[in-house]
């Protein structure tokens, strides 16, 4: 209460409860705040160090942490949490601090915080937007309760290469699906600005990484992209444009090289594209380390010459390099203006003033707030989510389990609940429930258990890759791990092999040339293939993988991502048949690692081949050495039950005067269980004269409950947007002469309308546009 009253006063203005979109009473505060600032300090809320604590998420280190927030030269702090963490920093930003500024407190709260939910591949691939926000408000309301009120979330970059680890935190390759991901993201860390000023359950997000980072050459993390505007402004802008539209507080740039400028010092991106064009009022903090590491990009020298270069192109807040705190000479001799300043200040005091922080800079802490974290409730949501993830991707029938007999559990991953979690899982627990423990739980069956394999032959790179969770490697040799686990399944009706990529074997800095399972796993699964027993491979990853022997041999492929906290509980829900799967895959599988990159939404082939073509054909597009499909095409997924597609129906075949047409698919579920099926909408500019469009776009969905035997109709409003695309000037081959800017263009003439349940088995008919 007494430090209530001092920022009251402090602030001149009282500022009681109001609504942050009441911003004539935000910007007077602000102004009256920012007069009484000093050139250094206003540089200090630029700052943002990270802390020391067990949360590493870069080389780099910050010092004299606790003496810069006292000297006011410190904004914000990331990677710590927990009340007795973060209150040391908050009281010094408040109490000892000149201006007593509060501090934004962030962490990487990518998919849940004590409560884990799957990764966020996996949290795309339910496609239910609803269960998408409520996972982000429960990992908001967990991480809140622990001192945390910024996150670094949603992720959205579209990425095509699963040899990049980092796709595990994104939606996949789907513009306009992460596009509603974004949205779902934002909504729920976030709620409304009322919630996020008043209460304490919510946290500013922060959409990242601006931009293009997924498109990172070859799929090696932190490379450079280089790529046509038409496509960046189709197909890889739009989630983060999705995400501002949704009104996101921050957005943080990217490691990576965009067209011969490094995202964190590009102008074009951060003034022309975000501000300029999109409108975004949030404000820019640059990633881990980014503003030094303009100077290892070669476009800067020094840190000062960085932090000038970054400063000036959009940046508003420096992640862990410090180089405001360097730049008042800069300042002085007008190689950045003082209005640069000032508009970096004033974003960075708006976030706060929005969060409601001059008002109450304690109210995320406070400890009996700790009540809200693994809470039951959260726990059985999450374990829903869970299974809504996870996708069935081949069944010869051995699934469902019956809950009976004999069931060999086998595989590294089978009693290694931590693993479960995933990538970025900062705060998580270091044990969780495993599947062998949810398998225990089930009444009727009797399990055998044996690991067969770890999960690396390599014993080093294991250790590298478990990283956060011990892994307690089997040191016996292979063969004998294998003779045990093939012996339980000689005595088992079924087998169930946890195989797959280890927590931390996907994320950040996980880059693979290989997407093949281990040798030590692929030689277990061969010898429970030669058992002849049915063998059920749940797959753990945190991407796509190279799977077409395992398509071969095994009788049903679950794929189960890195599910988080309730992952074994969920598996065996589906598993056992209690849940029917419904996940979709959100990313292209290769057939070979040689297709990618390989997604739906190319470009039309001027040579194609046939579909399904056996052989080789010379003078069309094609490899002498592989299919040329995928071995899973993105929107795949099956269920235990059957569903059947009609034709979509349009109420008109014409669309005159941008009037929206309705397209009508029944969908009808010819199986015996009830279940969930995803309708996917898919369209094609037929004939596009100024620039080539790719042979289908998914531009909605709609997940729908159906009972056996029943159908249901999904409707879906065709509109005018849904067919624009963006044309930009330098990249129109056709001559004519637009304007130098992306704009968006309908052009009259056929569309194709898709529906099915993937991208591949659609069915269409045709709309024209007059
Ligand atoms: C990652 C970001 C993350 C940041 C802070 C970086 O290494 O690229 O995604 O938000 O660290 O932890």
């Amino acid at each position: 209460m007494k430090l209530y009253r001092l920022i009251t006063l402090l602030a001149a203005s009282a500022v009681i409860a109001i609504s942050c979109e009441k911003k004539s009473e935000m910007d007077k505060f602000i102004d009256d705040l920012m007069e009484k600032m000093t050139l250094e300090e206003k540089l200090g809320q630029l700052n943002l160090p990270s802390c020391p604590s067990e949360i590493v998420t870069g080389n780099e280190k910050c010092e004299n942490i606790l003496e810069n927030i006292r000297a006011g030269k410190v904004g914000a702090i990331l990677n710590t949490y927990g009340y007795d963490n973060i209150m040391p920093y908050q009281k010094a930003a408040v109490e000892e601090s000149r201006l007593r500024i509060p501090l934004l407190t962030g962490l990487d709260v990518i998919h849940g915080h004590k409560t884990v939910f799957p990764i966020p591949l996996g949290l795309a691939a339910t496609w239910n937007p609803e269960a998408i926000e409520e996972a982000a408000r429960l990992a908001a309301l967990e991480s809140t309760a622990d001192g945390i009120n910024w996150t670094y979330n949603p992720m959205v970059d579209i990425t095509r290469d699963p040899r990049w680890g980092r796709c595990a935190e994104g939606a996949g390759e789907d513009p306009y699906l992460g596009g509603v991901v974004a949205q779902a993201m934002v909504r729920g860390y976030q709620g409304t600005p009322e919630e996020l000023y008043n209460g304490n359950e919510r946290m500013l997000a922060c959409v990242k990484h601006f931009a293009l980072y997924g498109g990172a050459a070859s799929g090696l993390d932190y490379t450079e992209v280089d790529m046509s505007p038409a496509r960046m402004f189709n197909e890889y802008l739009p989630p983060y444009k999705a995400a501002i539209d949704a009104g996101v507080g921050s957005i943080m740039t990217s490691f990576n090289d965009v067209n011969g400028m490094p995202s964190t010092a590009n102008k074009w991106l951060f003034t022309e594209v975000l501000r300029n064009q999109w409108g975004f009022d949030g404000f820019v903090v640059s990633d881990y380390n980014a503003v030094g590491e303009l100077i290892r990009h070669r476009v800067a020298a020094d840190k000062v010459e960085a932090g000038v270069a970054a400063f000036n192109a959009g940046l508003d807040m420096d992640m862990v390099t410090a180089s405001c705190l360097e730049l008042e000479a800069a300042v002085k001799d007008g190689r950045v203006s003082m209005e640069t300043i000032n508009r970096a200040c004033r974003n960075v005091l708006e976030a706060k003033y929005k969060l409601g922080l001059f008002e109450n800079p304690y109210k995320h802490l406070d400890k009996s707030l700790s009540e809200r974290i693994y809470t039951d409730e959260s726990r059985a949501i999450a374990r829903k989510v869970s299974a809504e993830s996870f996708v069935l991707l081949k069944n010869d029938g051995a699934l469902p389990l019956k809950k009976s007999g004999t069931v060999a559990l086998v595989g590294p991953l089978a009693d290694q609940g931590a693993q479960y979690v995933g990538t970025w899982t900062g705060a998580a627990f270091k044990e969780y429930p495993s599947l062998l423990d949810a398998f225990k739980q089930v009444e009727g069956i009797k399990v055998l258990h044996a690991r067969g394999s770890n999960f690396e032959e390599d014993a080093k790179l294991e250790e590298k890759l478990s990283y956060r969770y011990e892994y307690k490697r089997d040191n016996r040799p292979e063969a004998q791990m294998i003779a045990e686990a093939v012996a339980a399944a000689r005595k088992a009706d079924v087998v169930v092999a946890a195989v797959g990529e280890c927590g931390y074997g996907a994320g950040e800095s996980t880059s693979r040339t290989n997407l093949n399972l281990p040798g030590c796993q692929r030689r277990l699964l061969e010898a429970l293939a030669k058992t002849g027993k049915p063998v059920v491979m749940v797959l753990f990853s945190g991407r796509p993988m190279t799977i077409a022997w395992e398509d071969q041999n095994m009788d049903a492929i679950l794929e189960a991502w890195h599910g988080g906290s309730e992952t074994g509980a969920a598996l065996a829900d589906v598993l056992f048949g209690d849940t029917n799967p419904s996940g979709k895959i959100t990313m292209t599988f290769p057939y070979t690692i040689g297709q990618v990159p390989i997604y739906y939404n190319h470009k039309s082939n001027p040579r194609p081949v046939k579909p399904g073509r056996k052989s080789f054909s010379r003078y069309s597009s094609n490899w002498i050495d592989s299919p040329m499909e995928p071995l899973y095409p993105f929107g795949y997924g099956l269920s235990y039950t059957s569903f059947e597609f009609s034709e979509p129906v349009l109420s008109d075949t014409l669309m005159v005067n941008k009037a929206a047409v309705k397209a009508s698919v029944t969908v009808t579920n010819t199986g015996s269980y009830d279940g969930a099926e995803v309708v996917q909408l898919y369209i094609r500019d037929v004939v596009t004269p100024n620039y080539t469009r790719p042979v289908k776009e998914l531009k909605g969905f709609k997940k729908v409950f159906i009972k056996a035997g029943e159908s249901v109709t999904v409707d879906f409003d065709i509109t005018p947007e849904m067919l624009s695309w963006y044309e930009v000037d330098q990249y129109n081959m056709s001559g004519s002469s637009k304007p130098l800017s992306a704009k968006l263009v309908l052009e009259p003439g056929d569309f194709m309308i898709m529906a099915g349940p993937n991208s591949r088995d659609t069915k269409e008919t045709k709309l024209t546009v007059k």
